[in-house]
């Protein structure tokens, strides 16, 4: 099931967006609506309001009187920690149970304007964020829902900002169009990412790269490090349940600001045993999350010529997003693959000739070989010697990994 985040400041167009899913087929959980559920009357949620916040809170029919409440939490910023410790549970239970019924091969939307200020978005597959700029927003609430603008601005103030919800979103819908433009970028979005992306990982099918290395190398691409960044995070959440101690890393050329790359984002995860990744709940864990194991692929070329295969040994996951290729490697932590992975980078990073060196190299294979993984293999023969030349400048530099 593809588990897809929808968020937005309020008047951006969330709800428009969630129901416009909800209509091609997905199943929708609004937050707001299950937010109003756990504190109806005789909720056990409602119950622990009132033990906490006294009598006052209820009405005498037994339902929530929500601006007795509101003055009382509002002003005070412990007495909202307080109830959001009180509410937050019972609606984060409630909505893992209706996601928990959505059928396979359905895709579960969750429409939550906290989405990103909570955290949340590391549990979905893909997150989406709607926006307008602020007095396009003031103007339809104002206009169409009738609210009052003072309060329109008092909450736009109070969430988070378009910067801070584009960083954790794969994708940003842009609504300061028609709402009939809205939709129509909603249902591309759904035929070219969401259903392939579910039917992929329904199928545990990972999104395969182009077989044209020249349609898979690309310039370096602004959003390869944002795109990373959320990798890295779900992937880091993704395993935490299962108590296996990890660390996961941008690694491989998008890793490297200005080199030309293969449109895929690499990343390492250091295990203290490999082992550790074929346990069936981490293996289980990173299914959930999106990732495939492939097992052709355990080994990487050892480095130096003839050094001890055992140091290059490593699992091999791909991402079932079609919209954003990533390729994970799971390496002992300390193994000399795991080490080189990360030196590659962090040299790269600081010698601008080498990283220059090894772009015109790419270009040159590129002009000579038509498939990626012929590309792919031919860079081989110029890995061995940057091999030597990274640990040189390693020892130069007293570089450890970090
Ligand atoms: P949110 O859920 O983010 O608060 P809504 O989807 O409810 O936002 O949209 C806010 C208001 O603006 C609604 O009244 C909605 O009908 C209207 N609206 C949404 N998109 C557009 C648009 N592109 N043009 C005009 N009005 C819009």
């Amino acid at each position: 099931m593809l588990r897809v985040g929808v968020t937005g400041g309020i008047g951006s167009g969330k709800s428009t967006v969630a129901r416009r899913l909800g209509e091609l087929g997905a199943h929708v959980v609004d937050a707001d609506a299950v937010a109003r559920e756990v504190v109806e009357a005789g909720e056990p949620t409602l119950l622990l309001i009132r033990e906490r916040f006294g009598d006052g809170v209820v009405r005498d029919d037994g339902t929530l009187d929500r601006a007795a409440l509101a003055a009382i939490v509002f002003p005070d910023g412990e007495a909202l920690d307080a109830l959001d410790a009180i509410t937050g549970p019972a609606i984060a239970e409630r909505v893992a149970r209706q996601r928990g019924r959505v059928p396979a091969g359905v895709v579960s939307v969750y429409d939550m304007p906290l989405l990103v200020e909570r955290g949340l978005w590391v549990h979905e597959h893909l997150s989406i964020a709607v926006e307008a700029d602020v007095e396009t927003r003031v103007r339809r609430l104002v206009e169409q829902r009738g609210l009052a603008e003072g309060d329109v601005r008092h909450r736009i103030a109070a969430q988070a900002t378009d910067e801070q919800r584009r960083a954790v979103s794969d994708v940003v819908l842009d609504n300061s169009g028609s709402p009939a433009e809205l939709v129509s970028a909603v249902d591309a979005l759904w035929r070219d990412r969401l259903l392939p992306y579910e039917a992929n990982l329904a199928a545990g099918i990972r999104s395969r790269r182009p077989d044209r290395a020249s349609d898979c190398v690309v310039e370096p691409r602004p959003d390869w490090e944002a795109r990373a960044e959320r990798v890295v995070a779900r992937l880091a959440a993704a395993l935490e349940p299962t108590g296996v101690d990890t660390e996961v890393s941008h690694i491989g050329s998008t890793s490297v600001p200005g080199l030309l790359a293969k449109d895929v984002i690499d990343v390492q995860v250091g295990v203290r045993r490999l082992a550790d990744a074929d346990r069936d709940d981490v293996r289980a864990a990173l299914a959930d999350a999106g990732y495939v194991f492939s097992d052709g692929n355990h080994s990487d070329t050892p480095h130096p010529k003839g050094a001890d295969p055992g140091g290059w040994a490593k699992r091999f996951l791909g991402g079932c997003d079609p919209g954003n290729h990533v390729h994970v490697h799971v390496r002992e932590h300390g193994s000399a693959g795991w080490r080189f992975a990360l030196l590659f980078r962090d040299w790269l990073r600081h010698e601008s000739h080498e990283r220059d060196a090894y772009a015109a190299e790419k270009r040159r294979l590129l002009a000579e070989h038509e498939t990626t993984s012929d590309y792919v293999a031919a860079k081989e023969a110029w890995f061995e010697g940057a091999w030597q030349r990274a640990n040189r400048w390693a020892e130069r530099t007293d570089w450890r990994p970090r």
